[in-house]
Parts: structure tokens; sequence; C-alpha cells
């Protein structure tokens, strides 16, 4: 009789290890994936379920993990605080941190992919920032949401849940930076945001997404363009801050002077965000080129959200001294020109960037 309770003992013993293993064994299968949070309206907060007023970076990573249902189940996670700020308030500082802890985190074998949580307003440029300053291939994805974890339908929870599937999956490996939002992949190089507040306001509308999430199952069906990550010559290693760059909006009668105070203040960049291809009226173009024959790069974008700004167009490039934007748009641009300015190039060096990058 003692002996075959012992029996009993030792085999449920054996048993619940044996099943102990297994879990342990399911658990290290899954890629490790570091989510860093950054604030914005996916971590937000409102009183009101269907009211429009809230206040963005009030919830922290930890709860915003714990509020998606499975979310574990598509990989080992962990969080980080690296702000909480709504992205209106996003900095070249938090930029810098974030590479840095990104690249350092990538670096190491044990982590597979990493998630941003980024408010929206912002999230292309950090997006475009990023792709051009990780030095590494596995997958980077950035989410966020339209609408605050209070409110009714937040999309929060599932955006979240895709980009955690995107940046587990070896698929998204090589594809630069990502932004995945409303059941899309975009890359950082084309991604815009097109709408004040619908959930539909990321879109690429040059070469359209590069993939679908649909509840964690990702596809890819395109590549971005532009050189990223691995491919690029940009790094921000030691770097403790970037040039300043000022964006200039043109419209009917812009005022010029407002460029030779931005020269003044101590920009080293302008961004033209100008009217169709990149255009500015009489007194803007002679600010402008003075502003170049003083060193300052003048980079020629559009405030028109879709389009290539055309070299030697309407505006004659070599008489004005400045650079088209290609296919950014002015935010974008700032970016790129911020990291080109790190080193001294010529005009026609700059505009081979604005190409290739
Ligand atoms: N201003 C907020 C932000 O960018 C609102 C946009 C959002 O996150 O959806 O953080």
């Amino acid at each position: 009789m003692k002996n075959s309770v012992k029996i009993i003992q030792s085999t449920s013993v054996m048993m619940l290890l044996i099943l102990s293993l297994l879990a342990y064994g399911q658990t290290q299968k899954l890629p490790n994936v570091v989510i860093l949070a950054t604030g914005g309206t996916i971590a937000g907060a409102g009183a009101s379920s269907t009211g429009s007023a809230y206040t963005s970076g009030q919830v922290k990573i930890e709860a915003m993990i714990d509020a998606v249902p499975n979310i574990r189940n598509l990989a080992n996670l962990r969080g980080e605080q690296i702000a909480n700020v709504g992205s209106q308030d996003m900095s070249v500082k938090v930029w810098l941190d974030l590479t840095n802890r990104i690249n350092e985190l990538l670096k190491g074998p044990d982590v597979d992919g990493i998630v941003i949580t980024h408010g929206t307003d912002t999230q292309e440029e950090t997006a475009y920032f990023l792709n051009l300053v990780v030095k590494s291939d596995k997958p980077v994805v950035l989410t966020g949401s339209m609408r605050p974890s209070t409110a009714l339908s937040a999309e929060g929870p599932l955006n979240l849940y895709n980009a955690v599937a995107v940046a587990a999956s070896p698929k998204a490996k090589g594809q630069g930076v990502l932004v995945v939002m409303n059941d899309e992949i975009h890359g950082a190089h084309n991604v815009k945001k097109m709408m004040t507040t619908p959930v539909q306001t990321f879109q690429s509308p040059e070469e359209g997404p590069v993939g679908s999430v649909i509840f964690g199952g990702v596809e890819f069906f395109n590549n971005q363009n532009g050189l990223n990550t691995v491919n690029s010559e940009f790094s921000v290693e030691g770097v403790k801050t970037l040039p300043r760059v000022d964006i200039f909006y043109g419209c009917a009668d812009a005022s010029a002077d407002l460029i030779d105070y931005m020269v003044k203040a101590g920009a080293k960049g302008i961004v033209i965000a100008g009217v169709g291809d990149g255009n500015m009226n009489a007194p803007v173009l002679e600010a402008v080129k003075k502003a170049t024959a003083s060193g300052v790069k003048v980079v020629r974008a559009s405030r028109v959200p879709v389009g290539v700004v055309l070299i030697q167009g309407e505006v004659d490039d070599e008489e004005y001294g400045t650079i088209s934007s290609d296919q950014l748009n002015p935010q974008k641009a700032r970016v790129l020109l911020m990291l080109a300015l790190l080193k001294d190039r010529s005009r026609e060096d700059m505009q081979k960037l604005f190409i290739e990058y």
C-alpha cells in the first residue's frame, strides 16, 4: 500500500516536471520583443469614453501590455518607459535616447525585435529618423492609436498586438523601420499622417503599405524604398545634439523676412514647405538665395501631401543654391537634413542623399 502511494507520488512529480519543462520549452521558443514606450494617445486617458478630451501619456507600459489579451502568446515581452509625452513634445533628445537604446538592445542575441509606442502626430518623423540611424536588420516597429485607452472602441490594444506580431515575425527582418496602425504595415520612408483624427490616418500615398497584419497574421507584399538601417551611412553614436533646421511654410504673399530670421537665429538648414512643386514667391526666392550663399543648406519640399519635387523644374536650383527633397515631405526632409548636416557636404552631395534616402 505504502509503496503504491510512493509510486503514484513519484509519477506525479515526474509528470509535473515534464509538463513544466514543456511549458518552459514553449516560452523559450517565442521570440523576445522589447516594447519601448514614449507616450502618445495609445497611453492617453480621458474622463469619458465618448468625449474627445483626453491627455496623452498617462498609462505606463506594463499596464498597456496587461490590457491586451493573448499578447504574451506572440512573444516574450518586456517594456521600458523611455518617455511619456504626447508626440507634439517629441524631441531630438528622445530620438537620440531611443536610438542608443535600440542599437544597444538589438546588438544582443537575446532581443529579436523592438516595438515603440508613440503618439501619432510626429510618429512618421521618429520612424524616419530611426530608419536612418538604427544599425540592425532586426524588426523595429512603431505603433500608436488615434483613440485614447479610455475611449469607446479604442484601437490601441489591437495596434499593439499587431505591432508585437510584426516585431516577432522573421518576415519583418531587413524591412527597415516600420509603422503598424489600423491593420497595415507601412515603411518609414513613405508613411504619412494624412488625417487629423480618423483611425485610418496613416497612409503611404506614393507606394502603398508594405504589408498587412490582421489579428497578428503578418503578410508583406512590398519593400519600402530608400536606403535604411544597416545600409544607411548615418550614425548618431556619440552625438549629443543635431544642427538646427527650420521649416518655412509657403503660401500666397509669404513673408520673406522669416527666412532672414531663421538664418539669424542660427539655422544651419531650412526646409521650404513650398507651394506646388516646392515653389515660393520672388521675395522668398531672393531671401533663399542670400541664405544659400551664406552657407545655409535650403531644401525645397512641398506643402502638397503627395508627389515628388522635381530638380531644376520651375525653380532653378542651380541659381538659388537649393536642393530638392525628392519624395520627402517637409518634416521628413528636415530629419534627413539635420543628419546630413553632421558632416560638411556640398549641395550636390546633399542632393544625392535626398535621392538615395
Ligand atoms: N497629440 C497626440 C500625440 O501625438 C495625439 C495623437 C495621437 O497620439 O494619436 O501624441
